[in-house]
């Protein structure tokens, strides 16, 4: 086997390990399935864009099917030629549902060097049991013109943290439990009566000093619709070449060597 490598392999029906291994270092990112919300923040975080001028959200290294454009029956995929392994989407991810797995051991060395800072976790119980934590702190709105309940109900399941219920013809959203995701917003698209608005205001209180890579990220989180498609084709490409570049030092020394 010719190094370095990149490769998917399904470990069960729900964990999937996406590695990059090299002479004397392997980096696994594991995606756990069951615990996954769909909740589309590791979408948004994720720095490499593969279309920086043409839809830059439309396609990242990880996303959904829909959005990776691959036909595939997992929730979420990563594109192992495109990811850099620099765990954006682990730091983020509110279900605990991805790790960044580096010699055997958990980190993130965006975290480690100060890049990105650490959250004050706020987490929630969801009914089934599973943890999950609130990023960002900010409000939504919803506007149901639909007349009948069950459309209504069934909007409401799609909720990725069951906090939203029908009153009556009303869609209401417990803000307590809501961690402002993209799952309602995207849903949404296919209900004609019904539109959502998730303001993202801020992170939640965060540990450490920001730097390039972490203003970067604020903006592809909370950036505002409308606003961030032209400020965002032209940053992405420094993002991109700042997160490489901030771990570019371990790629290519451990490349050379092959
Ligand atoms: S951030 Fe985590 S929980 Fe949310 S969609 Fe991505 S993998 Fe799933
Ligand atoms: S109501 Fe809140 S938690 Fe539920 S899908 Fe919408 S943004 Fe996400």
């Amino acid at each position: 086997m010719s190094l370095p490598a990149k490769k998917a392999i399904e470990i069960d029906k729900n964990v999937t390990h996406y590695i990059y291994k090299m002479l004397n270092h392997e980096m696994i990112l594991k995606y756990d399935e069951s615990k996954c919300i769909e909740c589309g923040f590791c979408h948004r975080v994720c720095p490499v864009t593969i279309s920086i001028y043409d839809e830059p959200l439309k396609k990242t290294a990880i996303g959904t099917p829909e959005e990776m454009r691959v036909e595939s029956d997992k929730k979420i995929v990563v594109d192992v030629e495109k990811c850099i392994w620099c765990g954006s989407c682990t730091w983020i991810c509110p279900g605990y549902t991805l790790e960044l797995i580096i010699n055997g051991e958990n980190k993130i060395l965006l975290v480690e060097n100060g890049s990105l800072p650490e959250f004050e976790e706020e987490v929630r119980t969801l009914e089934n049991g599973q943890k999950v934590r609130k990023v960002v702190d900010g409000s939504i709105t919803i506007n149901c013109d639909e007349k009948d309940d069950k459309v209504i109900d069934a909007f409401a399941d799609e909720c990725a943290t069951g906090a939203m219920s029908r009153e009556g013809k009303e869609v209401v959203v417990d803000i307590d439990k809501c961690i402002l995701c993209f799952k309602c917003t995207e849903a949404s698209k296919n209900y004609e009566n019904i539109s959502v608005k998730v303001f993202r205001d801020r992170f939640k209180k965060v540990k450490g000093e920001p730097s390039s890579v972490w203003n970067a990220i604020n903006l592809r989180v909370l950036g505002k619709e409308g606003k961030i498609k032209g400020i965002m084709s032209r940053s992405q490409n420094k993002l991109a070449d700042s997160v490489m570049r901030l771990l570019g030092k371990e790629f290519s020394e451990e490349e050379e060597e092959t």
